[in-house]
């Protein structure tokens, strides 16, 4: 593999521990919020969109098609839960919990920790933006398997140029 192929693949970080990509495709802490998507325990075609906010600890969950998720009431649903477990193991208890501002992070050790520390209630709308965003993290992991031209690399030379 050329040298500019394997520097323009996009840095991903290491999970901490291993995940099951099949049960939260994807998490991450952006945007001020512990977001990411949660597959559904039932329907393989559906997924979740959930989110809890760093600041106000606001949580909401709904379908890819904009629904509210049904197990939602003034308690997190299944999905938070499953969320905050995987960004666990993604990034590490301790810097979930300074993320959400959960103060001492010292002492968090598990999801089950962080969620027992949230104060937030139930907030609507962010999922479209989440959304949006898996699809492009999808669009990246396929990268390295695309045999197609990729339009933002175009600009890479594949060949070298005679006259320099
Ligand atoms: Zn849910």
């Amino acid at each position: 593999m050329p040298n500019w192929e394997v520097s323009s693949v996009v840095a991903v970080v290491p999970p901490v521990h291993p995940r099951k990509l099949a049960k939260v495709p994807f998490v991450e802490l952006s945007e001020g919020r512990l977001q990411g998507v949660v597959s559904s325990g039932s329907d393989i075609e559906r997924v979740y969109v959930s989110a809890i906010a760093a600041d106000t600890h606001g949580f909401s969950c709904s379908t890819n098609n904009n629904r509210p998720c049904g197990g939602l009431s003034s308690w997190p649903c299944k999905h938070l839960h499953t969320l905050v477990d995987e960004a666990v193991l993604q990034y590490g208890a301790e810097r979930v919990a300074r993320f959400l501002r959960i103060e001492p992070a010292d002492g968090v050790s598990s999801g089950g920790d962080i969620m027992g520390r949230l104060k937030g209630s139930v907030e609507k709308g962010g999922s479209a933006m989440v959304f949006s965003r898996f699809l492009r993290h999808l669009a990246y992991l396929e990268l390295p398997a695309n045999e197609e031209p990729i339009p933002e690399l175009h600009w890479f030379p594949s060949t070298r140029g005679e006259g320099g």
